[in-house]
C-alpha cells in the first residue's frame, strides 16, 4: 500500500515537471513602435501559443517590467520601439529588472524595429548585436532568400537555406563586438540593397543569458511564412533555455530553379553530364538538345523555365531568335553560361554583352583567336565569397579544360579567379542583362568536372542566383 502511493506520488511529480519543461513562459512587450504593433503582438502571440511550447502574455508598458513581474517568465520578447526617437533612455526603472534577468540566465529576444532606439544605452546595444544608425536602411519590401551562416547553431541546425517575405530586408545595421551572425540574406541592388550580404538573425551572450534578434518581421504578411515562424520560435526558445527542440518543419520554401539546359554543337561526356543537375536538390532542369543551333527561342511565349543554362556551342541565331532571347532577359529569366558556351553564337555581336565575354574562334585584323588546353589540375580560388553564386565555397581543385586570350569585360563582378598559367584570370563572374542576373563559369569541360562536388555546388548556385526566386 505505501508502496503504491509513492510510486503514483512519483508519477504526478514526473508528469509535473515534464509539464513544466514543455511550457516557456514568454512575455511580449509590445507598442509604441513605428510598425503595427497591433497586429503584429497578436500574432506572435497566436504562434507562440500554437507551437505548445511557450505560453505567452502581452504588456504594452514598459514600466510593468519589474524584477518580480519578470521572475515568472523565461524570455522577454521586444516588439517595441521608441523609433524615431533615437536616443532617450524611455524605459526608466524596468532597464535594471531587464539586464538583471538576463544576465542572470533568461532570454531575450527582438523584433525588427525593436533595436531602432536607445543608441545612448551600451547595454541594449551590447544585447542586440547590431542597431539601427545612421547609415541604415532597407530596400523595398520583397521576398528574398535567407542563408545558414552557422549550422551548427542550435537555432539553425538542420534549417536549409529558404525563401522568405515579402518582408524589409534591413541593411548596413551597426554592428556591436558581441554579434553573432546565425543568418543572412543578398541585399540585392536591384531591390534597392546594398549588394552584399546583411544579417537577418543574430545571437549575443549576455552574462549568464542568451539574446536573439530576429531582424525579419516587418507585418503580419512578413510574419507568415513558415521561414520567419520557424526562426522566431527556435530563436525564443534558444534564448530562453540555451538549446532548441523545435523541429524544422519539411515544407520550409526552399527556392524552385526551373532550368532549360541548352545543349548542342560540341560534344560532351553524355552519361555523366546530368549528374551537375541532379546534384541540385528541389531544382528540375530539362537538357533540351538543339538540332538547328537555337530553336528553344523560336517561341518564348509563356516560358516555363526561370533560368537558362547554355551548354552549347551552335552558331545559328536568327534575328527572331536573338530577340527572342533579349525579351526573355529583359522579362528577368536568368542566364548561367557554361564553358565553351562562350563560343557560341560568335557572329552575334550583342552576344558578347549579354555574358561579358568575347572568344575569338579564328584570328581577326586586331585579336589573335583565343586558346584552349585539355587537361589541367588546377586551383580555384574564391575571390569574392560574398555573392549567393560563391557563398559557402572554399578553393577547391580541378581537373579541366582551361581557356585562355580572350576578352573578359571590365564591368564583370569577378567571382572565382585562378593562377593556372595556360587559363584566363576570372573563372567565373556575375553581370546584369536587361532585367536578368547572369553567371558566366568557364569550368566544365569533361566528366571530372561535372562530377566535382565544388562544381556541381557552384552551378546549382549560379542557377539559384540566376532564377532569382521573386
Ligand atoms: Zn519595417
Amino acid at each position: 500500500m505505501r508502496t503504491m502511493l509513492l510510486t503514483s506520488l512519483l508519477v504526478s511529480l514526473g508528469a509535473a515537471a515534464q509539464a513544466d519543461a514543455q511550457t516557456l513562459r514568454v512575455l511580449i512587450l509590445s507598442g509604441r513602435n513605428n510598425h503595427d504593433w497591433q497586429t503584429t503582438t497578436p500574432f506572435l502571440k497566436a504562434m507562440y501559443e500554437a507551437s505548445g511550447r511557450f505560453s505567452a502574455d502581452v504588456t504594452d508598458d514598459p514600466a510593468s517590467l519589474t524584477a518580480e513581474t519578470l521572475a515568472s517568465y523565461d524570455v522577454l520578447v521586444d516588439n517595441w520601439s521608441a523609433y524615431p526617437d533615437m536616443t532617450g533612455r524611455q524605459w526608466d526603472a524596468a532597464e535594471e529588472p531587464i539586464l538583471d534577468f538576463v544576465r542572470g540566465g533568461k532570454g531575450f529576444v527582438l523584433l525588427h524595429a525593436a533595436t531602432a532606439c536607445f543608441s545612448d544605452w551600451p547595454e541594449f546595444q551590447q544585447m542586440a548585436g547590431c542597431t539601427w544608425g545612421d547609415e541604415s536602411g532597407h530596400g523595398t519590401f520583397h521576398p528574398f532568400r535567407v542563408f545558414i551562416d552557422d549550422p551548427e547553431h542550435p537555432i539553425a541546425q538542420g534549417m536549409p537555406q529558404f525563401l522568405t517575405g515579402p518582408d524589409e530586408l534591413y541593411h548596413k545595421l551597426t554592428p556591436h563586438p558581441s554579434m553573432h551572425v546565425v543568418a543572412s540574406a543578398f541585399s540585392a541592388k536591384d531591390q534597392k540593397g546594398t549588394g552584399d550580404f546583411e544579417p537577418v538573425a543574430v545571437t549575443t551572450q549576455f552574462g549568464e543569458g542568451r539574446c536573439f534578434y530576429n531582424i525579419l518581421g516587418h507585418n503580419v504578411e512578413a510574419m507568415s511564412g513558415a521561414g520567419f515562424r520557424t526562426l522566431m520560435l527556435r530563436g525564443t526558445e534558444w534564448a530562453a533555455t540555451g538549446a532548441v527542440t523545435i523541429p524544422v518543419p519539411e515544407d520550409l520554401p526552399t527556392p524552385k530553379v526551373n532550368g532549360a539546359v541548352v545543349v548542342g554543337g560540341h560534344s560532351f561526356d553524355e552519361a555523366v553530364f546530368p549528374q551537375i543537375f541532379d546534384a541540385h536538390e528541389g531544382a528540375s532542369y530539362e537538357i533540351l538538345e538543339q538540332k538547328d543551333d537555337s530553336e528553344i527561342f523560336d517561341n518564348v511565349e509563356n516560358f516555363p523555365y526561370n533560368v537558362v543554362v547554355l551548354y552549347n556551342m551552335g552558331q545559328k541565331i536568327t534575328e527572331a531568335r536573338q530577340a527572342n532571347l533579349l525579351k526573355l532577359l529583359d522579362q528577368g529569366v536568368g542566364l548561367v553560361v557554361l564553358h565553351h558556351a562562350v563560343a557560341a553564337f560568335n557572329q552575334w555581336p550583342e552576344y558578347a554583352n549579354i555574358i561579358g565575354a568575347k572568344y575569338y574562334l579564328e584570328d581577326t585584323a586586331d585579336h589573335t583567336k583565343s586558346v584552349y588546353l585539355h587537361d589541367v589540375d588546377f586551383t580555384v580560388n574564391v575571390a569574392d565569397p560574398n555573392h549567393p553564386v560563391t557563398r559557402g565555397l572554399q578553393e577547391f581543385v580541378i581537373h579541366d579544360e582551361t581557356y585562355n586570350n580572350y576578352d573578359i569585360f571590365d564591368d564583370n563582378r569577378v567571382l572565382l579567379t585562378t593562377t593556372e598559367t595556360s587559363s584566363a584570370p576570372s573563372l567565373c563572374w556575375v553581370r546584369r542583362y536587361g532585367n536578368a542576373n547572369v553567371c558566366f563559369i568557364q569550368l566544365g569541360h569533361g566528366p571530372e568536372a561535372f562530377a566535382n562536388p565544388d562544381y556541381q555546388r557552384l552551378v546549382a548556385q549560379a542557377a539559384t542566383w540566376a532564377a532569382k526566386q521573386k
